[in-house]
């Protein structure tokens, strides 16, 4: 009779212990599959600090580690049924705006890329500084109760906004400061390796924002010409892929924003200039999501979802305040 209650209890106690594993896992739990403690640390090395990490990354790209000697093979499949419960656990984070919100179905999406790009003061600057408070909120409030890590690529991240926009969500604003990192990235290799810093303070601490402001600025500098075109592009797709493996390991939301040139075709002569986003397919493949801001009147902004596997096309008003991205007040 004893020994049928402790074997209960140890059958509760280890149903327990397997509800309570959630990804991402530290790297080093691979030893436990037989994967030597060397290889572990060489796939440390090289930046890949989970095992989620390591299974998403391509077996080409693995076996290129240098001295690499264990057998490691990806993921398989998965029930449609086991994916549709996983997105059931994908939250969204709140725009600021209730309008915009609505066409996004709850705010920007946890685990995938968000590309918003639009021309010069069309405010997407300004809604990744209020998603970086946002995220801190707790979940029934529209936030993803994690920090923001932000690239700024341009110079126009300004802690004192973080402030304001904190105030109106009653959060404490040096709290607020201290949840987002910062980093400044000054050209497109440095920005790239950013990225691996980034992955290992995830592995560290919740994040639930990542920000670069903007994903492409550095590449109109760095590359120049229809000669560097390719490589550019090149160097750009690598960047992106990273990005969303920090989306898939981690489930942190992925924004980032885009300029926006003018397009030449013949299309221009009849409906005048028309803008489209720069980093051509590489770019347009690579979000999951794709936003475009423009402006309306006054402070007034609109945002129209482009491209999205599962929200309908569709236009929301918003607004640009003190207190970040707001309603529009008619
Ligand atoms: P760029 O392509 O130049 O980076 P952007 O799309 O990032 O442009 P933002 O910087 O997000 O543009 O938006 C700039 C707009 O935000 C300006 O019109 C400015 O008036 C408005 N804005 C900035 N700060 C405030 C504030 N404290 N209160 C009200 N509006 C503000
Ligand atoms: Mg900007």
């Amino acid at each position: 009779m004893e020994q049928q209650k402790r074997n209960q209890n140890m059958a509760e106690e280890h149903e327990e212990s397997e509800e309570m594993q959630h990804g991402p896992f530290p790297v080093e739990q691979l030893q436990a599959s037989g994967i030597a403690s060397l290889d572990v640390k060489k796939l440390k090395d090289a930046g890949l600090c989970t095992v989620e990490s390591v299974a998403y990354s391509p077996r080409k790209d693995l076996l290129q580690i240098k001295g690499i000697t264990s057998k490691l093979v990806p993921m398989g499949f998965t029930s449609a049924s086991q994916l549709h419960a996983q997105r059931l656990e994908i939250i969204q984070i709140t725009s600021g705006s209730r309008e915009l919100d609505k066409i996004l179905e709850g705010g920007i999406e946890t685990g995938s890329i968000t590309e918003i790009y639009g021309e010069f003061r069309s405010g997407k600057t300004q809604l990744c500084h209020t998603l970086c408070v946002t995220c801190q909120l707790p979940l029934d409030q529209g936030g993803g109760e994690g920090k923001a890590m932000y690239i700024d690529a341009e110079g126009t991240f300004r802690p004192q906004r973080l402030l304001q926009i904190a105030d109106r969500f009653g959060l404490n604003g040096a709290d607020v400061l201290e949840n987002v990192a910062y980093a400044r990235a000054y050209n497109t290799d440095h920005q790239s390796r950013l990225l691996l810093e980034a992955a290992s303070m995830m592995v560290e601490t919740r994040f639930a924002l990542m920000i670069v402001d903007s994903a492409t600025a550095l590449y109109r500098t760095d590359f120049s010409g229809r000669g560097e075109l390719s490589a550019r592009q090149m160097h750009l797709a690598k960047f992106l892929r990273s990005l969303q493996k920090l989306a898939d390991v981690f489930g942190v939301a992925v924004v980032i924003t885009n300029q926006v040139v003018a397009q030449v075709d013949g299309s221009a002569i009849f409906a005048g200039p028309q803008i489209k986003p720069i980093g051509g397919n590489i770019m347009a493949h690579a979000s999951t999501t794709r936003l475009a801001l423009r402006k309306g009147r006054g402070e007034e902004r609109i945002c129209k979802i482009i491209s999205s596997p599962c929200l309908a096309e569709a236009e929301a008003r918003f607004q640009i305040s003190a207190d970040g991205v707001t309603d529009a007040k008619d």
